[in-house]
């Protein structure tokens, strides 16, 4: 029986238990998907072991210390620096990053030339380096400015909160734990002026109230939540974890399902 779970802090309002689950059910494979709430991160890879796991997701805080934690790292993750997916296999844990692939999915037919990602952490690194990857003008802001430079070397404009109103953007990204507090990733003053001329605002964040995108839609944009993101970002590691699935379930169909439990 293979075993996988979530790692993060918090944990208890992950999603992916269920939707992982339900694949695994739907096709009656002796598989169990679970969480765990890791209080440190210095115990990622050692949990991960001592609870002979196949597989896991890493979650907020963690995607950083799971790429220096993994004994290898492949694809995208090497670029990004923030692992989300663990795969084990012949003794070693395999580090990847499902989570820009996993974005690029739900905007790729979106017409989109311009976008600003706010925020610097793990999520952000994936997002602007896929967009890049994609030729699509990011720009990235963040409150603190200390990562600017993780930007900057990969020739993504890092924009101080000053100069945000000298371009416009189509797609604004909120990649920051705000909306998790509540509170808006930028000053009303700030992000008003970029809704108004904006056409998609989209959080990262899925579930529950959502500050930034009631805000962008009183502005008359198309919104997005994260739940689409989560779903893609799933089924591609489930296509890690159990190579042999891509054969008994398109991705379409996972999708279907994995929508279907969020509701
Ligand atoms: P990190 O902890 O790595 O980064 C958090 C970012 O948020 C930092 O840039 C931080 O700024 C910023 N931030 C935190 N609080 C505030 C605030 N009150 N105002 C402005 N900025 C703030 O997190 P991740 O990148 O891993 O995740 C970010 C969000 O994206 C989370 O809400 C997460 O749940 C969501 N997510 C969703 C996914 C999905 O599949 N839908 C996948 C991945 C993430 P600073 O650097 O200054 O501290």
């Amino acid at each position: 029986m293979k075993q996988f779970c979530v790692f993060g802090n918090p944990i208890a309002h992950s999603l992916s238990p269920l939707i992982h689950n339900a694949i695994l059910q739907s096709l009656n494979l002796p598989y169990l998907y679970g969480r765990f709430h890791l209080q440190e991160a210095k115990h990622l890879k050692a949990t991960f072991l001592q609870l002979k796991l196949s597989g896991a997701n890493i979650t907020l805080p963690f995607k950083e210390q799971a790429f220096r934690q993994a004994d290898e790292v492949r694809g995208i993750a090497q670029e990004i620096g923030a692992v989300n997916t663990f795969v084990y296999e012949d003794g070693k844990i395999i580090g990847y990053n499902t989570d820009a692939l996993g974005f690029w999915t739900t905007i790729k037919d979106k017409n989109i030339q311009t976008a600003l990602l706010i925020g610097a952490g793990g999520s952000a690194k994936a997002i602007a380096l896929i967009l890049k990857q994609n030729n699509i003008n990011v720009f990235v802001t963040n409150r603190s400015t200390d990562k600017a430079h993780i930007f900057e070397e990969k020739n993504i404009p890092f924009v101080s909160q000053d100069k945000l109103l000298n371009t416009r953007y189509d797609l604004i990204i909120n990649a920051t734990s705000a909306t998790l507090h509540n509170t808006l990733p930028l000053r009303e003053s700030l992000l008003y002026p970029l809704f108004e001329s904006a056409k998609i605002a989209y959080d990262l964040m899925y579930g529950g109230q959502n500050i930034f995108l009631d805000s962008a839609k009183r502005h008359n944009l198309h919104t997005q939540d994260g739940q689409d993101m989560l779903i893609w970002q799933a089924i591609f590691a489930l296509q890690l974890f159990c190579p042999e699935l891509s054969q008994k379930l398109c991705d379409k169909e996972a999708y279907r399902i994995m929508s279907l439990v969020c509701k």
